[in-house]
């Protein structure tokens, strides 16, 4: 029984040899990490290390979740703020 590679190959050029990214601007430590994303030693592109899909996809999911989490803060806050007010 064969043991499969941990990197997928590149969805751009091919190659196996990746390596995992440990920071982005988009996700700072943490994207990366559930993304399990890796970055071609070959050409660059950054891809989900399991599934081989690339980057873009789980990098606007990210965000969008971000936003919906810090918009819900926001309000969460400013209607506290109302609340406080009030009294
Ligand atoms: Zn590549």
């Amino acid at each position: 029984m064969q043991t499969q590679s941990q990197t997928v190959s590149c969805p751009k050029c091919g190659s196996t040899d990746a390596k995992p990214v440990t920071f982005t601007w988009w996700g700072g430590v943490l994207g990366p990490r559930l993304f399990s994303l890796v970055k071609c030693n070959s050409c660059g592109t950054e891809y989900n290390g399991r599934t081989g899909k690339p980057n873009q996809q789980n990098m606007i999911i990210y965000l969008v979740i971000s936003l919906v989490i810090m918009f819900c803060v926001c309000g969460g806050l400013s209607f506290l703020g109302t609340m406080l007010n009030q009294h």
